[in-house]
Parts: structure tokens; C-alpha cells; sequence
């Protein structure tokens, strides 16, 4: 039915109605769909079709038979919050108070949407990098906010110091800052968050960074995950968030949280306790115990994903793509325009009918009016099993003749 009514009117503000008038799905709901419906090989939506740590998974079974099943306290559990607090002290140095610095929340998503809407006030300016994921517009626009983008371009997907420095202004309110990035899989370069530090202290702006991929990086020695709130002068200003949901393969339990200071901690509180309230029980205490496996558990997830990304970038290769190394996360950039397209949106459409793959166009991350620059690209997931990304790839190599 075509939406009529006053309801929706910041959505239609926010443009997260199609032209019908009702919910336009998001790309990624789009393509799982196209997936479905063509039996393709989906590496569009970024999901893991594998199981994560066993201890992960038999914490939160053990939780739900043990009566772990109502409402857990407002902040997250004091157990989980103590874990966030705990690995941001031993992966980074960073010390946090689980009770006042910590508050856990459905997803990374939630942490977004409610520091976006505690934070930023209607008129105000959020920077974010260019391919962006594509809450951060939605989000952005339903606090009534304007979204000044800095692009990343191919081929290094770096910004350009100048424009950078230039999006910045006295109307800035916050800078969301994505690392290591989705869709590029680039590790912002610690240069450039120094850059991002400097510009927020100078124009008193919100830093809010997502690093859900935190513990998903390839090359810790070339390419090391840096935390902003780890470089002087940020934690004061830093809302970092995080998610259970990549690092042990649970994306749909939707365990995310935030640390910040304790007085934005309370600000973005009053904001989530309407929105979920809370979230999620057993599977609090189940990602405490992820939290503090072995370091050896997170080298080995990082390895076992460098090594299927290698299998999809040798197969896209193989196929004719132009394909952009990524630092970490699930995703990689394959370029179509050497196999002779200009457009990836129809390409994207196309290719299961062709070849039985879904990815995503990269234009799903950029501004309509941006797109000049990565019309040709396209994302795919490789958080997949060998085997499906020795089918995918094998499936890709008809498009060359190969
Ligand atoms: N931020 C980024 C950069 C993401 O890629 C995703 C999901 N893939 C999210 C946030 C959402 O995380 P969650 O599922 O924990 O809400
Ligand atoms: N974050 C996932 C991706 O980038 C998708 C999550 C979603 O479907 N909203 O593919």
C-alpha cells in the first residue's frame, strides 16, 4: 500500500522511501533476496555462513538452559561490561570504567542511532568518509542532520588531506569515522585519524567511531588497527563502538556496544533506553566469554578470513576484475570496467542470471549525485566457506570465457 499520511514524514526527509511510497529495502535486503530467488551464490549482504568459537556458542545455550531469559540491566550486564572494559585495556591500553564508560547495546546499529539522535541536534553538520555503510546516511538524516561526505577514491580509497580538512566547520557536530572501512576495507592510516583528531578538537566536535572489524585485519605489521580513541587528544571527544556480531561470526544476535566518556556514556543512554531498552540476555554473558578467549582465538579468526579473501581476490582476478586489496573486514572491491562494463548497478543485477552471483554495487555507498567516481565497482563478501568461494569463483571465470 502507498504511504499517504503524515508518519513517515523524516523518512521521506531522509529518502528511506522508494518512489512507491513505501519502505525502499536496504541493497543488502535486495540482493539476499536476488540471491534467493536465482539459487546465486550470495556474496552480497556480509554473513558469515560458518559457526564462530564453540565456547561463544555454548555460553549462550548454557545461559538460556540455566534461566538467563528476562530483561538484563539497562547498561548491559556488569559482566559483559567488565569483558568490554577488560579487552579495551589488553588489546589497547585504554582504560575504561565498566560502570560509567560502558553501555552495551543491540548491535553496533543501536550504538549509531542513539548517539546520533543523543548527539547531534537538527542543522548540524556529520562528517563521514565516502563509500559510507549505508545506516550512517539513513541515520544521519533521521536526526534531522546535514551529511557532509569526504570521498576515499580509488585505487588506495585514502582522502584527499585538503578536502578533508576543508569538511570540517564551526557547524560540525560529529565526525564518523569507519576503520578498518566498509566497503573499501581499507585501515584508515593513523596519519589521516590524526588529521580527524586534530580537526574535532579544533571545531569541538564529536568523534563517533564504528570498528566493528577490529579484530579482522590481514597485515597487523603493514596495516595495524589503530582505535582513535587511543590517539591524544580523542578520548575525551570519542564514542567507539563495536559489535560481537563479525569478530564471532553472531550477526544475528546483535550484541554491539559503546565506551565513552561518562557524560556522553548518559546522554546516548537516554536515547537507547527507548529505543530497545535492552537486548539480547544469554548472549551477553555468551560474548563476555568471547571477549576473553586467547589472543591465538582472534589471530587464527583474522587468518582463516585473510585466507578466504584470498581465494575470492585469485578467483575475481582469474575473472578479469580489477580487484582492490583490502586491509580487513569481510568485503572486497572488484573493479568490472576491465571486463568492459561502465555501470556495476546493472552489472549487479545481471550477474545472477549470468553467472549465479550476487555482490553488491559499491554506488549503494555513495550519494547518488557522488558516484562518478566508483560506478564500476563492485563489493563482495567473502566471509564464506572455501567451498563457496571456490563455486563462486569458479562461476565467475564464464564471465571472461576463461
Ligand atoms: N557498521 C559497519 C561498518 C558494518 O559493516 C555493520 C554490519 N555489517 C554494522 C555497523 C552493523 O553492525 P551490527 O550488526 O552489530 O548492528
Ligand atoms: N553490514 C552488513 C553488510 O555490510 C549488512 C547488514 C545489513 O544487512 N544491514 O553487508
Amino acid at each position: 500500500m502507498r504511504h499517504t499520511g503524515p508518519w513517515l514524514r523524516a523518512a521521506e526527509g531522509a529518502m528511506l522511501l522508494g518512489p512507491d511510497g513505501v519502505p525502499a529495502p536496504t541493497v543488502f535486503a535486495e540482493m539476499s533476496a536476488l540471491a534467493a530467488s536465482t539459487g546465486s551464490v550470495n556474496l552480497g549482504q556480509g554473513f558469515p555462513d560458518e559457526d564462530g568459537p564453540a565456547e561463544v556458542l555454548d555460553a549462550a545455550v548454557q545461559a538460556i538452559r540455566d534461566g538467563v531469559n528476562q530483561y538484563p540491566p539497562g547498561r548491559g550486564t556488569a559482566d559483559l561490561r567488565l569483558a568490554i572494559a577488560e579487552h579495551q585495556r589488553h588489546w589497547y591500553g585504554l582504560e575504561v570504567d565498566p560502570d560509567q564508560e560502558v553501555l552495551v547495546t543491540a548491535g553496533a546499529t543501536e550504538a549509531l542511532a542513539a548517539t546520533l539522535l543523543a548527539l547531534v541536534e537538527p542543522g548540524d553538520e556529520v562528517i563521514t568518509f565516502e563509500p559510507f555503510y549505508d545506516a550512517y546516511g539513513a541515520l544521519i538524516r533521521l536526526a534531522g542532520a546535514t551529511h557532509v561526505t569526504v570521498p576515499l577514491t580509488a585505487p588506495d580509497f585514502l582522502p584527499d588531506e585538503s578536502t578533508l580538512r576543508a569538511a570540517f566547520s564551526d557547524r560540525t557536530r560529529a565526525v564518523l569515522v569507519n576503520t578498518p572501512h566498509n566497503p573499501t576495507g581499507r585501515v584508515l592510516p593513523t596519519e589521516v585519524l590524526r588529521i580527524v583528531v586534530e580537526l574535532a578538537e579544533r571545531h569541538d566536535a564529536v568523534i563517533i567511531t564504528d570498528e566493528v572489524y577490529e579484530h579482522l585485519t590481514f597485515d597487523t605489521a603493514l596495516a595495524p588497527h589503530v582505535p582513535v580513541a587511543t590517539l591524544p587528544g580523542a578520548r575525551e571527544r570519542t564514542v567507539t563502538v563495536s559489535s560481537a556480531g563479525k569478530t564471532f561470526s553472531t550477526t544475528g544476535w546483535k550484541i554491539g556496544w559503546l565506551t565513552a566518556p561518562p557524560a556522553l556514556v548518559i546522554a546516548i543512554t537516554t536515547v537507547k533506553q527507548y529505543l530497545t531498552f535492552v537486548n539480547g540476555a544469554p548472549f551477553q554473558p555468551a560474548v563476555a566469554v568471547g571477549l576473553r578467549l586467547p589472543d591465538t582465538v582472534f589471530a587464527g579468526i583474522a587468518a582463516d578470513l585473510a585466507a578466504k579473501h584470498d581465494v575470492l581476490a585469485a578467483g575475481l582476478t582469474a575473472a578479469g576484475f580489477g580487484v582492490h586489496r583490502p586491509d580487513g573486514g569481510y568485503f572486497v572491491i572488484a573493479d568490472t570496467a576491465p571486463l568492459g562494463y561502465e555501470d556495476a548497478r546493472p552489472f549487479c543485477l545481471e550477474l545472477p542470471h549470468t553467472a549465479g552471483v550476487v555482490g553488491v554495487p559499491v554506488s549503494a555507498f555513495v550519494r547518488p549525485d557522488h558516484a562518478a567516481g566508483y560506478r564500476s565497482l563492485v563489493r563482495f563478501a567473502f566471509c564464506k566457506r572455501r567451498s563457496v568461494l571456490e563455486d563462486a569463483a569458479a562461476r565467475l571465470a564464464t564471465l571472461s570465457g576463461a
